[in-house]
């Protein structure tokens, strides 16, 4: 260092490499990363650690130095970068490139319903399509930056309970890493996702139970491992919910850096919401969002599963656990979401609501939006198209906003939910064509 030479004028037009001591100082960080801390008791946390839970039991954030990535950050240079959720590098927490572990996840389509949207009532709806990336669901977001960055920080091991979809998404991004996956999913999850899990090579089991009882499990194997596998689930770690607010960062860019009037999410464990509420905030502070603008944000949730809107009506700040979990909207079959406080806390703040909807209902709408946009989606995310109608319906919207749905997976992952009835032809039969 002491032999370093000064940086003058005449060395400029040598290549930054020339100067490895140099480049070292003044290269921007590929994240800005600060530390973590709890949403609910403000203690703080090395992030540079492996860390779990709160030790008050509550979930913790990612933080980072926002103004100095205000002033290092160029959003129109943005625009230029590959199309994955890496472009915002510097909002999520790998610290070296080296670790990024990406099969081309982000960057999902924003695409209008019109027809849906006219018939709703509701004619400025909006679609971001989260089917059309790896693994096919919105979990690869938070798999690609959950699994980079445990492996980042020495992890070689992860272990989840899962509706099936995360389990499929950590399992793949695990197997990308190198690291090895423990899965435990419920007998009846998506019979696909469980394939994929084992094709990744993962420790598969399936429960007879719901996502509640795998999560029981696989802590006390977790707890058996001594170490060799970190816990995964939901919130219990705090990078897959930097994985999934990227949702918001592409929402606001894809908008030309704005955000629609309202957001409709299909709520499990509630990560997306979180993570999209927590994408807004940053924005305001990196000063990318016009000043106080904020979105209603909706949590939809199955009405054979609906902690959030039960304690949401009831004007509470934490969910009771529902019995008797059952819809055929699978991914959004939680119980008691960890995250439940930050959930309904995003929906206060925002003046959004939280609705539930019957199967049959987000059933016949997603036919109807297959038939009239030509969208096939996921139950979960037919089940946002019911909650858009019925909310205009309520009078809740008036009909002007713009409305923005996530179709949170492909609906191709679902080949039994809407069953085809068609005749069958023998050879030789002819059609009776209408005319
Ligand atoms: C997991 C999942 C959800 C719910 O996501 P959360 O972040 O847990 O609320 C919604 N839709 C699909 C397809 C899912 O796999
Ligand atoms: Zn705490």
């Amino acid at each position: 260092l002491k032999r370093r030479p000064k940086l003058s004028v005449c060395c400029l037009p040598r290549p930054l490499s020339y100067w490895p001591q140099v480049a070292k100082v003044i290269a921007m960080p590929f994240s800005y990363l600060s530390h973590l801390d709890c949403p609910q008791c403000q203690r703080r946390y090395d992030a540079d650690q492996v860390n779990g839970l709160c030790q008050c039991g509550s979930p913790l954030l990612a933080r980072y130095d926002l103004d100095a990535a205000a002033a290092a950050l160029d959003r129109a240079e943005l625009a230029r970068r590959p199309p994955t959720l890496w472009r915002y590098h510097e909002l999520l927490p790998v610290r070296d490139p080296g670790h990024v572990v990406s099969m081309g996840e982000g960057m999902t389509p924003l695409v209008p319903l019109p027809r849906f949207g006219q018939a709703a009532g509701v004619p400025g709806l909006l679609m971001k399509d989260e089917g059309l990336i790896p693994t096919g669901t919105f979990k690869a977001r938070g798999a690609a930056v959950g699994v980079s960055r445990a492996a980042e920080l020495g992890v070689r091991g992860v272990a989840m309970p899962t509706n099936g979809n995360a389990g499929a998404a950590w399992s793949l991004y695990a197997a990308r890493a190198g690291l090895r996956s423990l899965i435990a999913m419920p007998l009846d999850a998506p019979l696909i996702t469980r394939n994929e899990c084992a094709a990744a090579g993962a420790e598969l089991y399936l429960v007879n139970g719901l996502i509640s009882d795998a999560g029981r499990i696989v802590a006390q194997a977790v707890g058996d491992s001594g170490g060799a596998l970190m816990d995964v689930s939901t919130l219990k770690e705090p990078y897959r919910i930097e994985g999934k607010k990227t949702m918001g960062y592409e929402i606001a860019e894809q908008l030309g850096w704005r955000m629609p009037d309202v957001i409709v999410y299909p709520t499990g464990g509630g990560v997306g919401l979180i993570g999209i509420y927590k994408a807004i905030q940053e924005m305001h502070k990196l000063t990318w969002l016009p000043p106080g603008q904020l979105p209603k944000l909706v949590a939809v949730q199955a009405s054979g599963c609906a902690p959030v809107v039960r304690a949401f009506q009831a004007g509470e700040r934490a969910c009771q656990p529902w019995a008797d979990a059952r819809t055929v909207a699978f991914g959004i079959t939680v119980p008691k979401p960890l995250g439940d406080t930050l959930i309904l806390d995003a929906l206060a703040d925002t003046g959004g609501t939280a609705i539930a909807v019957e199967d049959d209902d987000l059933l016949a709408d997603l036919r109807e939006c297959a038939r009239l946009d030509g969208e096939f989606l996921c139950p979960e995310g037919a089940a946002c198209l019911t909650a858009v109608r019925q909310l205009r319906a309520s009078g809740w919207l008036d009909g002007t906003e713009e409305v923005l749905i996530l179709n949170t997976g492909l609906g191709l992952k679902y080949p039994g939910t809407v069953p085809a009835d068609a005749p069958v032809l023998e050879i030789g039969d002819s059609i009776p064509v209408r005319p």
